[in-house]
């Protein structure tokens, strides 16, 4: 080889380092995210991504099902499927999704929680323990859960109604004394729209038995385990509903609390 070409080979390899190097440190911590809680809002409800393609992305996170059917909960690698009659099922490959938020979970802190009442005492002791409100954080939080009231949707058919109007039929679980996981993120409240501002947080019961989106919650000797991110990324459907919907509309902000939190 001559030594041009050898000078030429080396500063290849180089540029090829450069390349990989940033591209490893994002995917250790990019939340990662399908559509807009906006468009849910909405109505956008038809699958377009598989979970076979979502688990690339993360192994924690929460989101839903084509036809809004069920609410979905991923921890450790392992998704669920919690559908309205409260069963759990395994998440697998071919199953798509309207909506979903997931990241390759490390906790960059961990941290005792004092004991909490409600989702307000909850909200409180965690925003103690994040240094800013203004980047993204996904919470792992592990404990025994003298209660917690949680909700799934059943299955919608089309013409797809708001998502406030699919609350109205929403079961709610009163589950009792169970040690379990509660994960999810808590966005800036500059996001409100593109996901949930706040705390958005879904529930599993350690047997993966019970579960579904956390309204209120009290829970006892809980770690916290947080991991902070500025990384986002956004991928948008690029046909059906999404297309043609008013992603616009004044009241979004009331709908996503109304359909969140009620
Ligand atoms: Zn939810």
């Amino acid at each position: 080889m001559s030594h041009e070409i050898e000078t030429r080979f080396v500063h290849f390899l180089h540029s090829l380092r450069e390349l990989a190097l940033p591209s490893r440190k994002a995917a250790g911590d990019e939340l990662y995210q399908i559509s807009t809680v906006s468009a849910l809002v909405e109505g956008v409800f038809d699958g377009v991504r598989s979970y076979g393609e979502i688990r690339r992305h993360g192994n924690f996170g929460l989101g839903t099902f084509d036809a809004l059917d069920g609410e979905m909960i991923a921890l450790d690698g392992r998704f669920y499927q919690i559908r309205s009659d409260g069963s759990v099922h395994p998440v697998r490959d071919e199953m798509t999704t309207p909506f979903a938020c997931v990241i390759p979970f490390h906790a960059s802190r961990k941290a005792a929680l004092p004991d909490c009442r409600d989702f307000a005492e909850f909200a409180a002791a965690a925003d103690r323990s994040l240094q800013s409100e203004n980047i993204f954080y996904a919470i792992r939080v592990d404990g025994f859960f003298p209660y917690v009231r949680a909700r799934s949707v059943p299955a919608q058919a089309k013409p797809y109604p708001r998502l406030a109007e699919v609350a109205k039929h929403q079961t709610v679980f009163e589950l009792r004394n169970l040690r379990g996981a509660m994960i999810g993120f808590r966005f800036p409240h500059y996001t409100e729209g593109m996901n949930v501002s706040g705390y958005h947080l879904h529930f599993i019961d350690e047997d993966r038995q019970h579960g579904g989106h956390v309204l209120n919650m009290a829970f006892e000797g809980a770690s916290l385990q947080v991991d902070e991110t500025s990384q986002w990324h956004v991928e948008l459907p690029s046909k059906g509903d999404f297309l043609s919907s008013d992603l616009d509309r004044a009241d979004t902000a009331s709908q996503i609390r109304q359909a969140e939190t009620a």
